[in-house]
C-alpha cells in the first residue's frame, strides 16, 4: 500500500510470448471449493509490490478458454521473483510472478469460467493501450521540453543552435508529432468516456499506442541527437528518455500487433 492505495497489478504475459494469449500456460484446476493454479508469468508492473494480482490462467482444454482470478500478495505458493532489469522504466518495479500449488477460493474468479479472454483483451485495451499512450505522450514531450531547453542555450558560432536550420526542423517535427499524437491518445480516451466498448474503437486505440510509442522514440532520439555527447550522459536526461521510450514499444502490445489490429479494421 502507498498511502492508503491499493496496489494492483494485472498478470497476463508469460514466457511463451505475450503477443498470442492463447498460448498461456498458467493452468487452474478446480479442486473442492477452489482452484489450484500453477504456472508463471512476466514482464508484471508492479509485480513485486501489488497487495492484488489480477492473473489470467487456463480452466479448459480448448486454446481459448481462459479465465480471470485475483491472488492477494502473501497467499500461499503465490510469489514474485526478483525485479527485471530493463533498461528503461527504471523507477517501475517489473518482475516475474508464480504460482506454485497456489489455492484460492472459488470466489476469487472474476466473471464467468472460460470466458475471460474477452475481458482481458478489453482490459489491455482499455488500460493497456490508451495508458501506455499517455506514458508515451509524456516521454514525447518530456524529451522535447529537454531538448528546447538545451538548444536554446547551447552556443555555437557564437549563437544559439536553436537558430541552426537542421535544429529548428528537428524540433518542430517533434512539435507538430507530439500534437498529433495528443490528439489520437485524447480522442480514443474520450470515446471511451463518451461509453464506447473498446471492441468497437479497438482501430483508434490501435492508432493512439502505435503512434505515440513511435513519436516518444523519435522525439527522444532527436533530443539525444540535439545534446551532442552530452545527450548520452544522464544528467542531461534525453538518454533516459530514450530508454523509456524503448519500453513503450512492447507494453500494452507490440507496434506490430497494433498495426494488426489497425489493419483488421481496414
Ligand atoms: C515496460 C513493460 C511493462 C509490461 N507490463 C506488463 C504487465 O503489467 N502485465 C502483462 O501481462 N504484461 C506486461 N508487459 C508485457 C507486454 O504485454 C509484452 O511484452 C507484449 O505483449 C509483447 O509480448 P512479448 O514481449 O512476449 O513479445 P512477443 O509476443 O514474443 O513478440 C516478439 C515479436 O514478434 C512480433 N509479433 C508477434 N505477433 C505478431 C503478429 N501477429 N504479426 C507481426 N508481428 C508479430 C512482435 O511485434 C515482436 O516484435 C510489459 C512489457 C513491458 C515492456
Amino acid at each position: 500500500m502507498i498511502e492508503g492505495r491499493e496496489i494492483m497489478c494485472m498478470a497476463v504475459t508469460e514466457p511463451t510470448g505475450g503477443s498470442d494469449p492463447t498460448s498461456i500456460k498458467t493452468r487452474a484446476v478446480r479442486e473442492g471449493t477452489g482452484y489450484i493454479i500453477n504456472g508463471s508469468k512476466c514482464f508484471i508492473t508492479n509485480g513485486a509490490i501489488a497487495d492484488t494480482c489480477v492473473f489470467v490462467a487456463k480452466t479448459g482444454d480448448s486454446s481459448k478458454e481462459f479465465s480471470i482470478f485475483i491472488v492477494e500478495k502473501g497467499t500461499q505458493g503465490f510469489t514474485a521473483g526478483v525485479r527485471e532489469k530493463h533498461t528503461g522504466f527504471r523507477s517501475v518495479g517489473i518482475t516475474e510472478l508464480f504460482f506454485e500449488d497456489c489455492r484460492v477460493p472459488s470466489e476469487n474468479l472474476i466473471g464467468k469460467e472460460g470466458d475471460g479472454l474477452k475481458a482481458v483483451l478489453k482490459t489491455i485495451s482499455e488500460i493497456g493501450r490508451i495508458g501506455n499512450a499517455g506514458v508515451a505522450l509524456g516521454i514525447a514531450q518530456a524529451a522535447y521540453e529537454t531538448a528546447l531547453e538545451f538548444a536554446k542555450e547551447r552556443q555555437l558560432y557564437r549563437k544559439p543552435i536553436f537558430e541552426l536550420q537542421a535544429i529548428k526542423f528537428m524540433l518542430a517535427d517533434m512539435d507538430v508529432e507530439i500534437e498529433a499524437a495528443k490528439w489520437l491518445t485524447y480522442h480514443a480516451a474520450w470515446l471511451l468516456d463518451q461509453g464506447k466498448q473498446s471492441r468497437d474503437i479497438s482501430k483508434e486505440i490501435a492508432r493512439a499506442k502505435l503512434f505515440t510509442a513511435e513519436v516518444a522514440r523519435k522525439t527522444a532520439l532527436q533530443a539525444v541527437q540535439i545534446q551532442g555527447a552530452s545527450g548520452t550522459l544522464p544528467e542531461f536526461k534525453a538518454i533516459r528518455y530514450l530508454l523509456d521510450s524503448l519500453e513503450t514499444i512492447a507494453a500494452g502490445g507490440t507496434n506490430e500487433i497494433m498495426r494488426v489490429i489497425i489493419g483488421r479494421n481496414l
